[in-house]
């Protein structure tokens, strides 16, 4: 067994890297002693012997560029599949992705998030944007920094809403899925990414106890 920080099991993380802001995700993982793994193919999430990573991170970027990719290759198959029961993390687009439903156009998506999400829905001046606000997280208020985010306008009974803008959901978590519109790898908190890789080890030691 690999031991990381702390002495924890090592958690290898895979980061979607089709198109995007991928990179600054996988610092944020290695900053908190976690393996990142660029995932560009589909057999970079299962190979012969089953899983190859613990959870996943899907990121911003746009998200019909990635869909493009993601149509080739069975990719979109076994990624529909694979984020049902592996931990996973949607940022911006990525959410657009994980989302069961998306407007603005309509738009497939993996269908695994149980929540409806318009598509560039923040208006032109404020496409992008540097918001600060309370969470469930401790430790004060979050950076949240917005590029033509989507707006969650609907939430199925089993999400958890984390943080909201105004009276929107932006960040929400609904079992082993975590989402937030905004890009929490842009900013130099890492409280959001922490909170995944415990949703992941929490995960992980669940099924090797199976
Ligand atoms: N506007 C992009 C989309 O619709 C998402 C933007 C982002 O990920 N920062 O896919």
């Amino acid at each position: 067994m690999t031991t990381g920080k702390g002495g924890h099991e090592q958690l290898i993380i895979g980061i979607l890297a089709l198109q995007g802001a991928y990179d600054a995700h996988a610092k944020a993982i290695a900053s908190l002693g976690g393996t990142p793994k660029l995932v560009r193919l589909p057999s970079d999430l299962e190979g012969p012997g089953g899983r190859l990573i613990d959870g996943l991170i899907m990121p911003g970027g746009e998200s019909t560029t990635m869909l493009k990719f993601l149509e080739q290759r069975g990719f979109f198959d076994l990624l529909k599949d694979f984020v049902q029961k592996t931990p996973t993390f949607g940022t911006c687009a990525g959410v657009i992705l994980l989302a069961r439903d998306v407007t603005n156009p309509v738009q497939k998506s993996l269908g695994a998030l149980d929540v409806t999400v318009e598509r560039n829905s923040y208006g032109r001046q404020i496409d992008s944007a540097i918001l600060h606000a309370q969470s469930k997280f401790p430790g004060g208020e979050l950076e949240m920094v917005f590029i033509r985010a989507p707006r969650i306008v609907r939430t199925g009974p089993a999400v958890e809403t984390l943080a909201s803008r105004d009276s929107d959901p932006v960040l929400v978590r609904e079992g082993h899925l975590l989402a937030a519109t905004f890009h929490p790898e842009l900013g130099h908190d890492t409280r959001i990414h922490q909170f995944f890789l415990d949703m992941v080890r929490e995960q992980k030691s669940k099924s090797d106890n199976r």
